[in-house]
């Protein structure tokens, strides 16, 4: 079975890592989507996420990513996938989560949302989080891996703003 993992991973955290990590168990082939409808709103191009994230997973040999277009959910169906995993990680999310899959119920029946839920340690970890400690100077190493720590300081030491 192939599943897709879509997401903005602007950049990839180890909340992220760890939904890849055991989505990738359940399934045989696990493509990550970095699905963004402007690539000139984030911090990171398509292209170094999509090495940043090459890197942080080449532990796992049956997951791969790509740089999606249009619909998630019909984009799902080009790569042949039949089931979509989203990553919940509080009450917050599902609101908005609910509201994306069902959407995607109606544009593709036959791809399957599935929620996997975050674990606790990672309940309070988004991109925007490791973005605002980058942005301050701070100790990323709880965020993020090492090498997207570096790329986050990078960017900082550069003056680059990070939003
Ligand atoms: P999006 O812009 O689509 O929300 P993200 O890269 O922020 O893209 O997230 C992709 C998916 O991963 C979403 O389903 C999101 O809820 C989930 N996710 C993000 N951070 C975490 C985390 N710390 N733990 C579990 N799931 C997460």
């Amino acid at each position: 079975m192939i599943a897709i993992y879509p997401g903005s991973f602007d950049p990839i955290t180890y909340g992220h890592i760890d939904i890849i990590e055991r989505a990738a168990s359940l399934v045989d082939k696990l493509i990550i989507v970095i699905m963004a409808n402007d690539e000139k709103s984030g911090t990171f191009t398509f292209a170094e996420r999509k090495q940043m994230i090459e890197h942080t997973t080449s532990h796992l040999s049956n997951v791969s990513v790509v740089v999606g277009e249009g619909l998630t959910a019909e984009f799902a169906q080009k790569m042949g996938a039949r089931v979509m995993i989203r990553g919940i990680r509080a009450v917050s999310d599902y609101e908005y989560e609910m509201q994306l899959a069902t959407a995607n119920m109606t544009i593709a029946p036959d791809v399957e949302t599935v929620f996997i839920l975050a674990k606790p340690q990672y309940s309070f970890l988004s991109s925007s989080t490791a973005k605002t400690i980058a942005r301050n100077n701070g100790k990323l190493d709880s965020f993020v891996d090492d090498y997207v720590a570096e790329k986050l300081m990078e960017k900082y030491r550069k003056g680059v703003e990070i939003y």
